[in-house]
């Protein structure tokens, strides 16, 4: 398979698009990838493509630890994980059901019930789940202002992030801060 300008352009910007397509190999180090994996882009010298990751393994190329690509997932699995990858991506921004099925081609109907089914949580659910990992990563990461977080975040009405975060924690956002740094309790009810 010759790497043709648009193939290349695949590997450099990781485009899941063409995840199926081809296979591409590096020389270099053995391996071998999916166009849509996040493995820092090899030289285009070094690359040689596949049609599939079987024909890659038997020309004596590893398959990549990272993106798996002899895992043979069904197209439902691999449409999920597309979705979940753009949440990912996108939990800053106003996320609705409505733009993902958008972005998906899909009812929401049946985009909510399929991603239930393989997540056994709603996209909805994923989002928030998302937006409170980042939160709780800013939080003890940095002295950045709790409404500032949550605007980073994509939750940007404060009282809301504040009730998310319970939610799903347990604890407010600067309760959970001064805890994992071991600060007095009085502390939370102040900085709330
Ligand atoms: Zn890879």
């Amino acid at each position: 398979m010759e790497i043709t300008e648009k193939i290349w352009q695949a590997i450099v910007q990781c485009d899941p698009a063409y995840d199926g397509r081809f296979i591409y190999a590096v020389l270099t180090t053995g391996i071998c990838c999916r166009p849509s994996c996040k493995s820092r882009a090899p030289k285009k010298e070094n690359v040689r493509l596949f049609p599939d990751a079987d024909q890659a393994c038997r020309a004596g190329f590893r398959p990549c630890k990272r993106c798996r690509p002899c895992r043979q997932d069904s197209p439902m699995e691999e449409w999920i994980a597309l979705i979940a990858e753009y949440i990912d991506n996108n939990f800053d921004k106003p996320l609705t059901l409505e733009t993902l099925s958008n972005f998906a081609h899909s009812s929401p109907y049946h985009l909510l019930r399929s991603f239930k089914r393989l997540r056994g949580m709603t996209p909805g659910e994923y989002i928030q789940r998302t937006r409170i990992n980042k939160a709780k990563e800013l939080l003890t990461a940095s002295d950045r202002k709790i409404a500032d977080i949550g605007s980073t975040v994509g939750l940007p009405n404060p009282p809301h992030f504040i009730t998310v975060f319970k939610k799903l924690t347990g604890c407010t956002p600067a309760g959970f801060r001064s805890s994992y740094r071991g600060e007095p309790r009085a502390a939370q009810r102040s900085a709330d």
